[in-house]
């Protein structure tokens, strides 16, 4: 005789299933092998063999320096660690997807426990048809208050390292990894990042952006699914789902340590080259 989900369970896989839904996970098949109901899997722990997804190349190659970018100059001669199971190969793209359609799957949001402090959920900002994309950490209070990523002291240096690229603010997207302010602006916790995370690879699809700038270690981290410390890997080329991306400080980081500015600059200086972006010249020169 069938053996019967239990209400609480069936509860439990419902709510996983419309999780897995929001994120743009879709096809989902039971390993009959085990002949006993699964687990309730902890967040993202999709293995490739209950999925029936597409077959994804390893993570490891997810992570090689970006082969198909002729024009950039391969420097890295180090490869990132993967721990674990990728997060992002079982999610496949969602044709027509759009930001409008993720902010409404996001809705009111109370998936991990960020929700509980939050005053504001923010999204992200800028231009849908970004052709540059920057990706930082997660709120913080200036932004919790107004809804807008990167509005406080760090986000003006933000700004202007945008402006001295030749570009605006609207020019560019840019987002978090989490949502939600963590309280005390501690950084997010796994399970926090492994929640809200795949709503961030959403929108980098929907925008679909030539170059991907993560800054700081937490988004670095979590789009190449690393432990290594950013400065193994900072500034040079690395690819992210067939797309440039390139790490670099955070300007949290600039502001306690000024002198890295122009480890940055010359980082940013890479991705205008890239876009074809010139540096302005000054009046007097
Ligand atoms: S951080 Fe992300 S997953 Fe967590 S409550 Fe906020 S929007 Fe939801």
């Amino acid at each position: 005789m069938a053996e019967r989900i239990p209400a609480a369970l069936q509860q439990l896989l419902s709510e996983r299933l419309s999780y897995y839904e929001d994120i743009g996970i879709r096809l989902l098949y039971r390993n009959r092998g085990t002949g006993s109901l699964p687990q309730i899997p902890a967040p993202f722990q999709v293995h490739r063999e209950e999925t029936h997804l597409p077959k994804a190349t390893p993570a490891s190659a997810s992570l090689k320096i970006a082969a198909t970018a002729p024009s950039v100059p391969r420097k890295i001669d180090v490869l990132p660690v993967v721990s674990g199971p990728s997060l992002f190969e079982s999610v496949d793209k969602i044709a027509d997807d759009s930001l409008l359609k993720i902010r409404t799957d996001l809705g009111d949001c109370t998936r991990c426990k960020l929700h509980k402090g939050r005053h504001t959920i923010v999204f992200g900002d800028g231009n849908p048809k970004a052709e540059l994309v920057f990706v930082g950490e997660g709120p913080g209070h200036d932004e919790d208050m107004q809804g807008l990523p990167f509005v406080g002291r760090a986000g003006k240096l933000l700004t202007q390292m945008i402006e001295a690229m030749g570009l605006q603010r609207k020019d560019v997207y840019i987002c978090n990894v989490v949502k939600c302010r963590p309280p005390e602006n501690r950084t997010p916790e796994k399970d926090e990042v492994t929640t809200c995370s795949p709503f961030l690879l959403r929108q980098i699809d929907a925008i679909a952006p030539r170059v991907i700038v993560c800054l700081g270690s937490v988004a670095a981290q979590t789009l190449l699914e690393t432990t290594r410390g950013i400065s193994q890997f900072r500034g040079q080329w690395l690819e992210f789902r067939g797309r440039k991306l390139l790490a670099t400080y955070h300007p949290a980081y600039l502001l306690r340590n000024p002198n890295a500015k122009g480890e940055v600059w010359r980082d940013l200086q890479k991705v205008m080259a890239v876009l074809g972006l010139q540096v302005k010249k000054s009046k007097s020169s």
